[in-house]
């Protein structure tokens, strides 16, 4: 349970904008998520404590220095020809493009935010996501592109890299779903470290993600999968927060922390299954905090991907309310089965074996 409370400065990347990509009431990533998010926070008064910053759009060059020419190109065209589905998950509205470039370059405008000004952190609310979205569309075999256009995540890192000349940058992946597009983009790539935990890809989507993905050429060891059985409680994500998330951290010592920020693991969410709290979303802004004061990092960017239950509006309520001193919404702690816990203690110990051990120099755990 998370106890103390932080000071640190925060900034949020919100804009109407990200309601114009029209997706259908029904369909799980709709205009409302955010919508729910920005009333929630309003309720919980904690938008009086931070600025909201307007989105800014990216420039197709910052969009291909991670996707190919050719896919940036087949989405505008299908959009602005007038489609509505650019597979059977992905739904699109006739401004979908320019409302994709604005979330990429809001991941960007929050990267400059913290390098720039005084803020620790910084909550990009953007939709639609991203960390599905490969070089060249659907990355890694996967059916689509699971409600994703342009990599925000991924294009803020490359930023990072490229433009800043920052060699060392983190991306963990806590949504409930591997990001196999994230994982495509750098599996090569030493500068951005790549850690995900998502339900296990054999009962989830996109049905990647696996222990033995490790990068490749000089991005071997730097790629970092932690597969969870479906109904992880809260207690069994702790032990991988301590045993492999913050470990590795520590190690690497990234100059910018970026979060692929779902909300999809909470225990409530429709389209998936697994058994978190909101108390797991503070573990991880507590451990962000921590890295912070142990100088592990200086900086941290939270960028939405999904969440589509009370989860998500919940979730980021108590990130930003933890890091601006605000009361928190409480909900009780949950606990693993005997066979979940054992399953997942089993991959958390194989993931300090075959990565961690191997390629970190991390005793296994
Ligand atoms: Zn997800």
């Amino acid at each position: 349970m998370v106890l103390e409370m932080s000071n640190s400065s925060l900034c949020i990347v919100y804009d109407d904008v990200f309601l114009k990509h029209n997706t259908d009431p029904y369909h799980p990533e709709r205009p409302q998520r955010l919508i729910d998010v920005m009333r929630v926070l309003k309720e919980g008064n904690v938008l009086s404590k931070v600025k909201v910053e307007k989105a800014v759009k990216a420039s197709i060059d910052d969009v291909l220095a991670v996707h190919d020419e050719e896919y940036v190109k087949y989405v505008e065209r299908a959009i602005t020809s007038g489609k509505r589905y650019l597979d059977p998950d992905t739904q699109v509205s006739k401004e979908s493009f320019e409302v994709a470039l604005y979330a990429a370059g809001s991941a960007i405008l929050g990267c400059k935010k913290v390098l720039e000004e005084d803020y620790d952190v910084c909550f990009i609310l953007e939709r639609p996501p991203g960390h599905h979205a490969g070089k060249s569309g659907a990355a890694l075999g996967a059916p689509t592109l699971g409600f994703c256009l342009f990599n925000n995540v991924a294009i803020a890192a490359k930023y990072l890299v490229n433009e800043i000349g920052l060699t060392r940058i983190a991306i963990f992946d806590f949504d409930c779903h591997h990001g196999n597009g994230t994982q495509e983009i750098f599996y090569d790539d030493k500068s951005v470290l790549y850690i995900s935990t998502h339900q296990d890809g054999r009962t989830a989507y996109p049905g990647t993600g696996f222990i033995n993905e490790v990068g490749e050429g000089e991005g071997v060891g730097y790629n970092i999968n932690i597969p969870l059985p479906p109904f992880t409680a809260d207690d069994l994500y702790k032990e991988v927060l301590n045993k492999v998330v913050s470990k590795v951290l520590r190690k690497y010592k990234p100059e910018i922390l970026l979060l692929s920020a779902g909300f999809d693991a909470h225990k409530d969410d429709p389209i998936t299954s697994m058994n978190l709290s909101l108390n797991s979303f503070l573990e991880i802004a507590e451990l962000v905090k921590r890295l912070k004061e142990e100088d592990v990092t200086r900086k941290a960017i939270f960028v939405l991907e999904g969440g589509y239950g009370p989860g998500l509006a919940q979730g980021v309520h108590n990130i930003v309310a933890y890091f601006t001193n605000m009361p928190l919404i409480r909900e009780a702690e949950t606990s693993s089965t005997n066979k979940v816990r054992a399953e997942g203690l089993r991959v958390i110990s194989e993931v300090c074996e075959e990565v961690l051990k191997p390629y970190w120099g991390l005793e296994a755990c």
